[in-house]
């Protein structure tokens, strides 16, 4: 269990609450296409209301770089909000983010109220954890309260700088609920416990990997990174994906999982294409089998059935990363594979943000998973053992 204070620890009758959201979603020509960040703030914040607070949120939006971005503007997060929440969500469109318009608005708050400020990477400071923004945010108000899991892996002025200048600073529902579901997984789960790694870099897993060695019984590679393990075992791999820097700690991470008794399960098969192209010609591959000129899109069939019978008696799977180009078609059906054999599971499925999370809603699996992060980078680095410093600013309990 999280040891931090959370919301449920505080009494915010009559003050000003600053709250960090990660409303980061994807916008089309100002439309909102994928809610769900939205929807998973809303218990937070509807506490807060009926908690007679003065609620005054903020979030980041994209990648604006440190300057005013009309196109990644929060105001139709206002809009959206104003709906999901039935109260009118006030929007402080101030381009400074903490400006005469949040002031104002700040200052003529009742309990319950609501405002939202602008995209607090507009400017240049957030991302450096600079100390006027964090100051600026933190004059709004008397309580802070992180419920932003989805940047709770960087130190930014709206979720770490300023814990410094508030006397009380707290984590919300829903960062509570990712730390207990993702903590309770990886440090007490309950056995047998099958990690899925997929994705394009072993690089960008280096540290998940080992750390997830000491705490599985079976760890599944799929995707573009099982061809590095497949080259370190002298398999020919074609043009597929491989990232020669890391064939020594490929066979290091086999060795440790031999050592430590953990299963590892690689591909023994692959959809292999004459193109990176959802129409290029295809077939199936034997392990270290790909000719030249042909590169692993997908893992095969038989690889497949063996990922999805190793889910089936699990207790405890978490996934993360796809197990091949899913966003083409034809090379999907490992990654539905995988994502239908955790619907179809008793144990809890856990699924770490980004592609997969993705995924698994397209394919309309998202009611069966026990929980689905919002946060792809930060469940990341949850995986590998670190300490979140968003987490790490709030009160201890
Ligand atoms: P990551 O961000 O590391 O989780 O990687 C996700 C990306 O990996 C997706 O865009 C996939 O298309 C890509 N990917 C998965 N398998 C392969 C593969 N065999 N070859 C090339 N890219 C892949």
């Amino acid at each position: 269990m999280l040891n931090k204070k959370s919301v449920d620890d505080i009494n915010v009758k009559g003050k000003k609450v600053l709250v960090r959201c990660d409303f980061n979603v994807p916008l089309q020509e100002g439309r909102i296409t994928d809610e769900n960040r939205l929807v998973a703030a809303l218990p937070t914040i509807k506490k807060l209301i009926a908690d007679g607070g003065k609620v005054i949120l903020c979030s980041h939006l994209g990648k604006p770089k440190g300057e005013p971005k009309p196109e990644l503007s929060l105001a139709p997060v206002a809009k959206r909000l104003t709906e999901l929440l039935g109260q009118e969500v006030i929007f402080a469109a101030d381009p400074e983010v903490v400006g005469p318009n949040a002031r104002a608005a700040a200052e003529s708050m009742k309990d319950g109220d609501v405002i939202l400020l602008e995209n607090t990477r507009y400017r240049a400071e957030e991302t450096k954890n600079g100390e006027t923004f964090s100051k600026d945010l933190a004059s709004l108000c008397d309580v802070f309260v992180n419920d932003a899991f989805g940047t709770a892996h960087r130190a930014h002025c709206s979720n770490v700088g300023v814990t410094q200048f508030v006397d009380t600073a707290v984590v919300g529902y829903l960062m509570q609920k990712e730390i207990d579901f993702l903590g309770n997984a990886v440090n007490n789960p309950e056995r047998p416990f099958v990690a899925i790694l997929g994705g394009a870099k072993v690089s960008s897993k280096i540290s998940v990997i080992d750390n997830l060695l000491d705490k599985v019984d079976t760890l599944i590679i799929g995707g573009g990174m099982s061809y590095t393990f497949s080259k370190a075992m002298g398999g020919k791999i074609g043009t597929s994906l491989c990232e020669d820097d890391y064939l020594q700690y490929a066979l290091d991470m086999m060795k440790k999982a031999e050592d430590k008794g953990v299963k590892l399960l690689l591909p023994v098969d692959n959809l292999i294409g004459d193109a990176f192209s959802n129409d290029c010609n295809i077939k199936v591959a034997q392990k270290g089998e790909i000719p030249d000129g042909w590169e692993g899109m997908d893992i095969g069939p038989e690889t497949e059935k063996i990922f999805c019978d190793a889910v089936k008696d699990a207790k405890t799977v978490v996934w993360n990363g796809p197990m091949g180009c899913f966003e083409m078609p034809n090379f999907a059906h490992g990654t539905e594979a995988v994502a239908k054999a955790l619907a179809d599971t008793d144990a809890t499925t856990i699924i770490g943000g980004g592609d997969s999370a993705a995924a698994v809603n397209i394919l309309g699996y998202g009611d069966k998973m026990t929980h689905i992060s919002t946060g792809g980078g930060a469940s990341l680095e949850f995986l590998e053992g670190k300490e979140l410093p968003g987490v790490a600013a709030a009160n201890d309990k």
